[in-house]
């Protein structure tokens, strides 16, 4: 009998729509010591048209990505600092965190980017954030910070020891938790009656307009609508109260939501449900169109960088992201195509990127050795990068990115 994948929120059977072929961890970066025993798994999606869930099929198990030498450190980016200082200023104005007693936890809180905002103004916070090294950080800038995987026994913890939450936030984490029922269910017993969860993730309609197939990587077990958050929450009793769109990770969905009949429902709720059936994100055929967009995107980056390679050119990309893993492994770009990647995290300095082994610089080589060709695997963060390095561009440097098509940028 052959196996048939089952949506991880209703069991229901799942199309399978796009597959990226044998892939590494997205950060599992590596010295050649390791390079023969690392960990390949088959990076699949499925759909269901009953739940809207865009997922997985196969997901490594949560240790083997978020442990204690977990290189993604949120504070790396100026840009994600400013959207989160933002981000909380907005929590306290909309009134969802009143004063020093309101309670706020953030799933992920990872280096404390975000609590930060609150520690600063003396507001009850804890951060969930099972990854050693960026939980280090946090605690060392006084946040309070809890060393463990969210899910409903933990919010019983919680709620034993500090109470119930007026907020639980969430950025660029709840697409991480395979086990979306325990997930939910933990959310709506740690939140107080009038509380709300507010989170945001890499928008599933950003990706299918844009072909921004590298967000699909393990850690996203899930890339979320509005119609499959809406199924995931309303089986615990909580509904949508808004949703906002974020130019962040390349575009992003911030989702507000409360319990029940708590709190008005803003009208964008409405529009972005309608916008999102006219896309087609409650479809199977839709996905099936992206998948062959994905394998044209792929191939044409491929033929590009080698025939740039054939004329005899250098180069390099720009940013080790976890994005970027999944183009090289998929498209087949190695370390003969890619003479190295650059990367201001220390962490990957030194080191290979997963499955396709290609060495890691520092920045400042990219400055010094100044490659004909880059490829903008940080392509999220556009200006942030050609902004730092607007001497590439003087010198006759040319940017490639593959989004939304394969294009240089300059
Ligand atoms: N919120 C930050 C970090 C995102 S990376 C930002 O937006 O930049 C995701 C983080 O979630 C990692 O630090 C990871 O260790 C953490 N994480 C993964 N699974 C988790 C879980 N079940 N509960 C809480 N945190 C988790």
């Amino acid at each position: 009998m052959s196996y048939t994948p089952s949506c991880r929120l209703t069991g229901s059977p799942l199309d399978l729509v796009l597959d990226l072929g044998r892939q590494p961890l997205g950060n599992g970066f590596l010295t050649p010591a390791q390079f023969n025993e690392e960990y390949f798994f088959s990076l699949q999606c499925g759909f269901s048209e009953d739940s809207k869930l865009f997922q997985l099929i196969e997901q490594p198990a949560p240790e083997m990505m978020f442990h204690q030498d977990y290189a993604f450190f949120s504070g790396t980016s100026q840009h994600m600092k400013h959207h989160f200082a933002d981000f909380a200023t907005d929590i306290i104005t909309k009134g969802f965190v009143k004063d020093e007693s309101s309670f706020i936890v953030e799933l992920g809180s990872n280096d404390g980017i975000f609590l930060t905002h609150f520690a600063q103004r003396g507001i009850s916070h804890l951060g969930v954030e099972p990854s050693g090294v960026v939980a280090d950080v946090a605690e060392s800038q006084g946040i309070t910070v809890t060393r463990e995987f969210f899910d409903s026994s933990l919010a019983q913890a919680i709620v034993a020891q500090y109470g119930q939450a007026d907020v639980v936030s969430a950025a660029n984490v709840m697409c991480h938790i395979p086990d979306i029922m325990e997930l939910a269910r933990g959310i709506e017993s740690l939140l107080k009656d009038d509380g709300v969860l507010i989170f945001e993730d890499p928008y599933l309609g950003e990706i299918v307009r844009l072909t921004s197939y590298d967000q699909i990587y393990d850690e996203h077990v899930f890339l979320f609508s509005a119609l499959a958050v809406q199924s995931i929450f309303e089986t615990v009793g909580m509904q949508l109260i808004d949703l906002e769109p974020q130019s962040t990770h390349g575009g992003s969905m911030r989702y507000t939501l409360a319990k029940f009949g708590r709190r008005a429902v803003a009208p964008a709720v409405q529009e972005i449900l309608n916008q999102e059936v006219a896309q087609g994100l409650d479809k199977t055929e839709t996905f099936a169109k992206f998948s062959r967009r994905v394998k044209e995107s792929g191939s044409a980056l491929r033929n590009m960088i080698q025939d740039l390679k054939g004329q005899g050119h250098t180069v390099a990309a720009f940013g080790a992201t976890s994005k970027s893993t999944t183009v090289y492994n998929y498209a087949g770009i190695g370390s003969d195509l890619l003479d190295y990647i650059c990367d201001n995290t220390p962490f990957k300095q030194g080191k290979f990127s997963p499955g396709a082994h290609i060495p890691i610089f520092p920045e400042n080589h990219f400055r010094e050795a100044t490659p004909d060709y880059a490829f903008l695997a940080a392509w999220n963060h556009e200006k942030e990068v050609r902004d730092n390095n607007k001497a590439f561009e003087e010198l006759g440097g040319r940017w490639i990115t593959h989004v939304p098509k394969v294009h240089f940028l300059n």
